[in-house]
């Protein structure tokens, strides 16, 4: 939510910036706007609602010239997305711009503060506050930027990251985070500033993730870094180990379909190095430490927000048949509020694509505070949610754009899978053969896969057939189930049709007075132990005229005969189908999505990465 970019250093700001922008335009795109410092020490703002290129637009005949600057867009928390709303915000008397993303939670209580001492606010925004406050105590206090900053800070509630710029000291960037994602990325003489590696990717390699409550002071050739307290601290240098090419399309038309297409070597990617050349052996480095206490515990629950919570329904299923553990999975958002039962022993996952996810975050340090210990699953390296937890493994999908989740979910359900073996096989719970078969299965995922992407062109053709179809129905059993929700949750977000997943054989309570003829319904119904009462399922919608889009294995002849279309996916160990079945229903999305002339990486309303509550 909100991209965040800078730029300090001996290039022009602004072409860094707007492309900055393009790439981080998935975070939030209802405005944006930037703020260039030129050589004569005067801060230039231009704001725009909508996209990038209509901020592109506007600043077509502006002066741009400046070698430090800032650029945001954003997603809305407080005020509509408008000119005055969209960021970078400049505080009453001109000293302070900045950019944020996150929400100040005490924003009101300071704004009536701010308000009794005469300032006067133009935007309805949380952010406006900050810079208001972060002036007053500048010129009250008579102290320097960087400490009218710091104070500033340690008043506010809630989560920030920032890019702060003061006109009385224009050779430098104040940079600060709060449960909000910041990254600097060190250059030659000259430094960017981020809310992910997208747009630093192409000048270096070498970047800071900052810490929560850590600020840092940012010139063309002097860096401090430190904790909003004052405690100097040196900073940890990392490698991004990113290709440029990682966050551009490479020739598709949008980032969900390459992301899609992208599974065979994501999935590849995601077991790469974690099963020994033999096949004998599953190694997640990561969960070694803990693994005494996993095969221990009495109780694993998962936390997790939509897709990924999805993903964390199907590990439900294979850790309970693989590990015999219960397990619970848990909505993040209601887990952290409702005053949960977490005893010393639970082991808690939190899965999340971002690693950023606001109320996963929350729930972690609320299981940590109650004792249990914390796993995270999560893609982004060097993320929140990879360093508040005690032990994970990441998914290794690579970045993903697209603001409707396709790679991360099958590289978290295949982390789920390993995980579930593992564990399973030293419990004793799965037998040596079993877990041997398991991984050969495992193995064969991206080449079969690879098959159902041929099939890209029948995919298309019933897209084509139901695009104009207000209603949904997905339905699956088992494993299935959680890959019905989340077929509804992806046609959903980016083609904004109204989807429900239900349990196949939920339907008869309730789903099924919606069937009728203009109804089409998607039933995950390859062969498992479930297939005759799937089969039954699919019979009583046929008899109400429903339309059924079945996805079944390769060479079924019996759903051939009563569902209006069969989409083949390639045979596989049952506890690994839902990988395969998730990808037509992917598929279908995207393409009924283009059909409708949606906006596919850039769905209305939504963000990639929720950072706020
Ligand atoms: N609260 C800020 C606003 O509404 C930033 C929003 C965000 O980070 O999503 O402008």
């Amino acid at each position: 939510m909100c991209g965040i970019i800078g730029y300090i250093g001996n290039k022009q700001a602004y072409p860094i910036l707007i492309d900055g922008l393009k790439r981080l335009e998935y975070r939030g795109y209802d405005s944006s706007g930037v703020a260039i410092l030129n050589e004569n020490k005067k801060t230039s703002i231009y704001k725009s609602k909508g996209k990038v290129s209509e901020l592109e637009k506007y600043t077509s005949d502006k002066d741009v010239c400046g070698k430090i600057g800032m650029g945001h867009t954003r997603w809305a928390t407080h005020g509509e997305p408008n000119d005055i709303n969209a960021h970078p915000h400049q505080s009453a008397n001109g000293y302070f711009t900045l950019i944020h993303n996150g929400i100040i939670e005490n924003y009101s209580n300071l704004k009536k503060r701010l308000e009794n001492r005469d300032y006067v606010f133009k935007s309805e925004t949380d952010t406006e506050i900050l810079a208001n406050l972060i002036e007053y105590i500048y010129i009250k206090g008579k102290v320097s930027a960087e400490m009218a900053v710091r104070l500033a800070l340690t008043k506010v509630v809630g989560a920030y990251a920032l890019v702060i710029s003061c006109k009385n000291e224009p050779e430098q960037l104040i940079v600060a985070k709060n449960s909000s994602p910041l990254i600097i990325g060190i250059g030659q003489e000259e430094y960017f500033i981020a809310s992910d590696a997208s747009p630093i990717v192409q000048y270096t390699q070498s970047v800071i993730y900052l810490n929560d409550k850590d600020i840092a002071i940012i010139k063309r050739d002097e860096f401090s870094y430190k904790t909003i307290k004052n405690d100097i601290l040196s900073p940890k240098i990392e490698k991004l180990n990113l290709g440029i090419g990682a966050v551009e399309k490479q020739g598709y038309d949008h980032f969900m379909l390459k992301e899609i297409f992208e599974q065979p070597s994501s999935i590849l990617d995601t077991f790469r190095g974690r099963i020994a050349a033999d096949f004998s052996k599953i190694y997640l480095g990561g969960l070694l430490d803990v693994m005494p206490k996993l095969i221990k515990t009495k109780r694993i629950i998962i936390i997790a927000c939509g897709t990924s919570w999805h993903a964390g329904l199907v590990g439900e299923y294979l850790l309970e048949e693989f590990t015999r553990i219960p397990v619970e999975v848990e909505y993040a958002s209601e887990f952290r509020y409702r005053n949960p039962i977490i005893y010393k022993d639970d082991i808690v996952i939190a899965i999340s694509q971002s690693g950023e996810t606001a109320d996963t975050l929350s729930a972690i340090k609320l299981a940590k505070d109650k004792g249990a210990t914390v796993l995270g699953i999560c893609n982004v390296v060097g993320s929140s949610i990879a360093r508040e937890t005690d032990a994970g493994v990441y998914t290794h999908a690579g970045p993903e754009i697209g603001v409707a989740s396709t790679k991360a979910f099958t590289a978290q359900v295949t982390i789920l899978t390993m995980m579930s073996a593992m564990i399973g096989k030293e419990k004793n719970i799965i037998t040596e053969d079993k877990y041997k078969k398991l991984i050969l299965e495992l193995i064969s995922i991206p080449d079969k896969i690879k098959k159902i992407l041929l099939l890209n062109e029948r995919f298309k053709k019933i897209a084509a057939m139901y695009k104009d179809a207000n209603n949904f129905l997905y339905l699956g059993r088992g494993y299935f189930f959680p890959v019905a929700l989340e077929g509804a949750l992806k046609l959903k977000e980016i083609s904004y049709i109204h989807a429900e997943g239900y349990p196949a054989a939920e339907m008869k309570h309730g789903p099924i007075a919606l069937i009728d003829k203009k109804m089409p319904v998607v039933v995950i119904a390859t062969k498992d132990k479930s297939y005759e009462k799937i089969v039954s399922n699919i019979q009583e919608v046929k008899a109400r005229k429903g339309i059924v889009i079945a996805i079944v294995t390769e060479g079924d002849k019996t759903i051939k005969e009563i569902a209006d279309h069969v989409l083949e996916i390639p045979k596989a160990e049952a506890s690994l189908v839902s990988l395969l079945a998730v990808i037509p229903l992917q598929l279908l999305s995207y393409h009924i999505a283009v059909m409708r002339g949606c906006n596919i990486d850039q769905p209305r309303n939504l963000a990639k990465s929720v950072t706020v509550e």
